[in-house]
């Protein structure tokens, strides 16, 4: 069975250049256990984002290797990778349709799927105070919500199909504090049942990590708990 079951993922020596001789990522290594939370951080331009990029088969690596549950990445059948991996993009978009065609994207599932994964977001108190609720609608024509609300609304979006792998790439953008601790309340309640990768400017988000690690220039300059590494 080729599906993805643990959520298990381990990056070997991976090295990634998008041109030739100019590294973005050196001879990386980490191991993330299933159902953990590993946030990554690191200055702008330090290989952050690419990393998830990577992890999401938009590129292959030069050198090494990412496994999940043990199998190589590139030979996951497209289904059991698109059911595994959830994202919640760096600027998320929204559709011009009602807030549930903006979770469901498409896919055959309940209403009440949809309201769980809102729920299961945090998504789902300023989703109720909208004019219309869930029927309220959004992207083109329809209502203005904050870079916050997207990444809420994203979160939902991903959550919805039960993935056993989360990545998220935090909004550059300004995020009101309250929304950014409901990202963390959320992404806390996953914990044991979903692995998440977290990429965050601030390490506020990341106090409840299990392990967060620290990018410079694509290497991996430290690695430790968010008590840990405010001591450095
Ligand atoms: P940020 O905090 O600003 O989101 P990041 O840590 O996510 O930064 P990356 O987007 O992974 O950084 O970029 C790492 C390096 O790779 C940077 O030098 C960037 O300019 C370069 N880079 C990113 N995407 C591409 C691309 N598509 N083509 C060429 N170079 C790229
Ligand atoms: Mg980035």
């Amino acid at each position: 069975d080729l599906r993805v079951t643990q959520g298990a993922i381990r990056f070997e020596h991976l090295q990634f250049s998008y041109k030739p001789g100019q590294p973005v990522l050196h001879d990386l290594d980490l191991e993330v256990a299933p159902g953990s939370f590993v946030g990554i951080a690191g200055h702008t331009g330090s290989g952050k984002s690419t990393l998830l990029a990577l992890l999401l088969r938009f590129y292959q690596p030069q050198q090494g290797r990412i496994l999940v549950d043990g199998q190589a990445l590139e030979q996951l059948p497209d289904e059991a990778f698109h059911a595994a991996l959830g994202l919640v993009p760096q600027e998320p978009y929204l559709i011009a349709g009602t807030v549930r065609e903006n979770i469901r994207m498409g896919r055959a599932m309940s209403d009440d799927r949809i309201e769980a994964a809102a729920r299961d977001a945090r998504a789902h108190d300023f989703l109720m105070a909208l004019p219309n609720g869930y029927d309220s609608r959004l992207g083109d024509g329809g209502l203005a919500v904050s870079t916050g609300q997207k990444q809420l609304i994203a979160l939902a979006r991903a959550l919805a199909g039960d993935p056993r792998i989360l990545l998220l790439d935090e909004a550059t953008a300004n995020i009101d504090s309250a929304t950014e601790s409901q990202v963390g309340d959320a992404l806390r309640a996953l914990h044991g049942r979903v692995t998440v990768i977290a990429i965050a400017h601030r390490l506020s988000t990341l106090r409840d990590a299990d392990q967060i690690v620290v990018l410079n220039h694509g290497r991996l300059a430290e690695r430790g708990t968010h008590d840990a590494l405010m001591r450095i």
